[in-house]
């Protein structure tokens, strides 16, 4: 199947998952999470139709960015990110999805503070409580929540997860569940800079079980490219 074929499918799939959970198709945004594939694929992909496309590293994503591969296209950051290499992304993404911890926040910040942009982020939530996985533990999260009020330069716009790897689709069900009660009970509270309008969360094996259980945006590599070579 090409890449082309498999966006159309995909899309569909959303869409019909969306349906499901009783909202419209287009209430669910597809991102194309395009690590490990070059520019003329990526290209392949925006013109296909995806909504987002989603970079991992920093590097591919200067790289790629310089040959017009995201172009007409909106991009998110979705790896993991250190912050000396926040300077690379402010001005490029539109969203930061995978913002892990406070001294990221305060480096995003500074850097969008100095180009006068306000920084769109979600917050990355470990909500399997692994320990080799970064993000904010669901827990803590709302202790942090009122300190978001002292970045200017940043908005939070939602809440992202990737749960443990579950054998069964079912079994990853209550994690995605515990997200949305998460990103349902923020979003009910008021905190300055914060609003819960993005729930990212799904991808290639389990996104239409994450849209029934409310995420809108889904990340789709292998879905989409098929299996990546490392
Ligand atoms: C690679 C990646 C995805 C997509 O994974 P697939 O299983 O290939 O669909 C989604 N989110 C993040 C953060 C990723 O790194």
């Amino acid at each position: 199947m090409s890449i082309t074929e498999n966006v159309k499918t995909v899309k569909q799939r959303v869409a019909e998952a969306a349906v499901r959970s009783g909202r419209a198709p287009e209430e669910v945004r597809l991102c194309a999470a395009t690590k490990m594939n070059d520019a003329p694929r990526v290209r392949e992909a925006v013109e296909a139709g995806v909504d987002i496309c989603g970079e991992n590293r920093v590097q591919e994503l200067t790289e790629k960015y310089e040959q017009g591969a995201y172009t007409g296209c909106p991009l998110h950051f979705i790896g993991h990110l250190q912050k000396n290499k926040v300077k690379y992304l402010i001005g490029k993404v539109q969203l930061i999805e995978s913002v892990d911890c406070m001294e990221l926040l305060e480096a995003i910040d500074k850097k969008a503070k100095s180009m006068g942009i306000v920084q769109d982020v979600l917050l990355e939530v470990n909500i399997g409580g692994e320990a080799a996985k970064s993000g904010f533990a669901p827990d803590e999260l709302e202790q942090y929540l009122p300190q978001m009020a002292q970045f200017s330069a940043v908005r939070v716009r939602g809440l992202m997860a990737i749960p443990p790897i579950c054998e069964k689709t079912e079994e990853i069900r209550p994690y995605f569940r515990s997200m949305k009660q998460l990103f349902v009970d923020i979003g009910a509270k008021k905190y300055d800079n914060v609003s819960m309008d993005f729930l990212s969360m799904g991808m290639s094996a389990d996104f239409e079980t994450a849209i029934e259980e409310g995420a809108n945006i889904v990340r789709v590599g292998t879905g989409i490219f098929g299996a990546r070579h490392y």
